[in-house]
């Protein structure tokens, strides 16, 4: 009874430890790819191509705040965020520089926003 009790004990922690690698593990690769910081010249150069306008309203915001230390969509201070399901919202879109605001609307509108820390 009590073996069994182990045995099931150690195949539970086992398939939640599966379970968080699977889920976990293809986005800690994804990270260590995606380190593009927002507004970068890399990071332009890859949003003209997927995403257009965000680049566009980026270059219009950082020419109004005179830095590029603020939120793409509308120049307010800002944090970097990593669009986790950018394959459904904004596909090759590395990272996003975002304000509180603007975050909460785009999370509202469907996007996984995770802070890039
Ligand atoms: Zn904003």
């Amino acid at each position: 009874m009590l073996y069994q009790q182990l045995v099931v004990n150690d195949q539970t922690r086992r398939d939640v430890a599966l379970a968080w690698l699977k889920r976990h593990h293809p986005e800690e690769a994804a990270r260590h790819l995606q380190r593009i910081p927002p507004h970068s010249d890399l990071w332009f150069s890859i949003v003209d191509r997927v995403e257009p306008r965000l680049g566009a309203i980026a270059r219009i915001s950082i020419q109004r705040m005179g830095s590029p230390d603020v939120c793409s969509a509308c120049g307010d201070p800002a944090d970097d965020y990593r669009l986790v399901n950018a394959a459904e919202a904004m596909p090759g879109v590395p990272s996003l520089r975002l304000c509180s605001d603007c975050v909460r609307i785009r999370r509202g509108g469907g996007e996984i926003l995770e802070p890039i820390t």
